[in-house]
């Protein structure tokens, strides 16, 4: 990156990199899980005082070097969200970017700089790496590019010269989640999202929203509490129908609420339910990462009323011992109650369990499997256990040195002393758990019956693009949680 004092930075392109399995290759039918709600509240802060702004992401289409060099003609400065898992796309995306110019800025930000901040523009090359929420800074690092101010002066930024790297001061959380602009959506309208809810859905009928930021929890495998500044914060009622009703006027109309938890706080989750009911929106909601523990029959039925279609639960085993193993301060009674409450008010429920922790044997995922079949769930999915960085589990990995500090994501296996049966075992019990759940007639029956209850003939479509995605080779190792904005 060189000096660029009196130079104009108004011309901004985001990115979002393509996940491992899509890399460099084009596929026939693409659509992404849900939009890049980070980029896109940059996209929202720049739009004040850049003159173009576009976003391009590679989750939702597929990934070509041509795309992205003529994506950036007349381009001043790149912004590009770095996952763990996508260091080396992001990596071969720089490189394309600087083959075209040396000079172009590129700002990395999202979960891996968060988590690692130099590291990460070791890695990546990228010139300027933001720790924390981008749209806090990113116009401030427009200013530094423009030579107005200095990037040592602004906060969670760190940035490498020719003669190394530097940091600014600390990061800091958001005081308030209200101050926040909403996303900039109308810059993916153009991209299909959320077909894994329902299958007809097309560009411009999905999106997605925060309600909250953080998690109050600390599961042991779950690595979104290091990758946060601030303590769990919700936003305003008042905030998110306003916001509620701008989408609604951009003419989506299936949103999915994509907090880490949700919802972790009752009293509010009452209270923001209420409003929409009370606002007769006429939109639909998928709830993405929901704990047992935390609703009841009434919340159920309220989420219902206000216009819930879908929730997905972490619910990860049917084994006690197991479920405390994780620190995940739930009960397998609690599991069944709120599985049954979820569905008994029409919410299409999905459970995601996890195989493969350190002491599991057989018959605990044995256990897991009949526990799963013995639930009114529509849909499941078996996962392997994956070590994630940030996460306390990886963490005592790393300290044992069975992991490497540079292993981003390490599914457990035996061979690896982590865990009882190999990666490959872990990948067949999973399959084949998959498989003895969705193959029972008395399944196909219940979400029969839960479909016509509901007039809602999307759930079988639901179910049978879970159902394919199982027989598929690896369909198992599908993301642990899930959403976009994992390590
Ligand atoms: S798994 Fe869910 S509840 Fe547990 S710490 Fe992570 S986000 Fe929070």
């Amino acid at each position: 990156m060189g000096e660029s004092e009196g130079v104009c930075v108004t011309r901004f392109l985001l990115m979002y990199p393509p996940p491992e399995p899509f890399f460099i290759r084009a596929t026939k039918v693409f659509y992404g899980l849900s939009p890049p709600l980070g980029l896109l509240y940059c996209a929202a802060v720049l739009e004040k005082e850049a003159d173009k702004v576009t976003v391009l992401d590679f989750s939702a289409e597929p990934y070509r070097d041509e795309i992205l060099t003529k994506a950036l003609k007349g381009v001043d400065a790149v912004g590009m969200t770095v996952v763990s898992t996508s260091v080396h796309q992001a990596a071969h995306l720089v490189k394309v970017m600087k083959q075209h110019d040396p000079d172009l800025p590129v700002i990395i930000g999202g979960p891996h700089s968060t988590l690692l901040p130099e590291q990460s523009l070791e890695e990546t090359h990228a010139d300027i790496s933001v720790q924390g929420d981008g749209e806090t800074v990113i116009l401030e690092i427009k200013k530094a590019l423009e030579g107005e101010t200095h990037l040592g002066e602004i906060p969670g930024v760190t940035y490498q010269t020719t003669t190394g790297i530097y940091h600014g001061p600390a990061a800091q959380g958001n005081d308030s989640l209200d101050h926040c602009v909403f996303p900039a959506r109308h810059l993916v309208k153009h991209y299909v999202y959320g077909r894994e809810y329902n299958p007809h859905l097309r560009a411009g009928d999905f999106t997605a929203m925060l309600t909250s930021r953080g998690c109050p929890y600390q599961c042991r495998f779950c690595s979104r509490g290091s990758m946060r500044l601030q303590r769990y914060q919700t936003r305003s009622v008042a905030s998110i129908i306003d916001e509620l009703h701008d989408i609604g006027q951009q003419g989506y109309h299936h949103i999915a609420i994509v907090d880490d938890c949700f919802p972790a706080n009752t009293k509010y989750a009452h209270e923001l339910l209420d409003a929409i009911i009370k606002e007769q929106l006429s939109l639909k909601f998928s709830v993405t990462a929901a704990r047992v523990d935390l609703a009841d029959r009434e919340l159920y039925e309220k989420m219902r009323q206000a216009g819930v279609t879908h929730i997905q639960f972490g619910l990860e085993s049917g084994n006690q011992d197991v479920l405390d193993f994780y620190h995940k301060h739930t009960t397998v009674a609690t599991i069944r109650t709120a599985v049954h409450q979820s569905v008994q008010a029409g919410l299409f429920t999905t459970g995601s369990f996890i195989f493969g922790a350190p002491f599991e044997t057989q018959q605990h995922f044995n256990t897991t499997l009949s526990f799963a079949q013995s639930l009114p769930l529509h849909s499941v999915s078996f996962l392997p256990l994956r070590y994630m960085i940030g996460s306390a589990l990886w963490q005592h990995a790393v300290a044992e040195g069975k992991i490497k500090a540079t292993e981003y994501t390490v599914v457990a296996d035996k061979k690896r002393g982590l865990g009882r049966f190999t990666q490959e075992e872990l990948m067949r019990y999973c399959a084949s758990a998959q498989r003895a759940f969705y193959l029972r007639p008395a399944f196909v029956h219940t979400l029969l019956k839960t479909s016509l209850r509901n007039s809602d003939m999307t759930f079988i479509h639901s179910y049978l693009s879970v159902l394919f995605s199982s027989f598929k080779k690896n369909g198992a190792l599908k993301e642990q949680g899930g959403e976009k904005s994992g390590p």
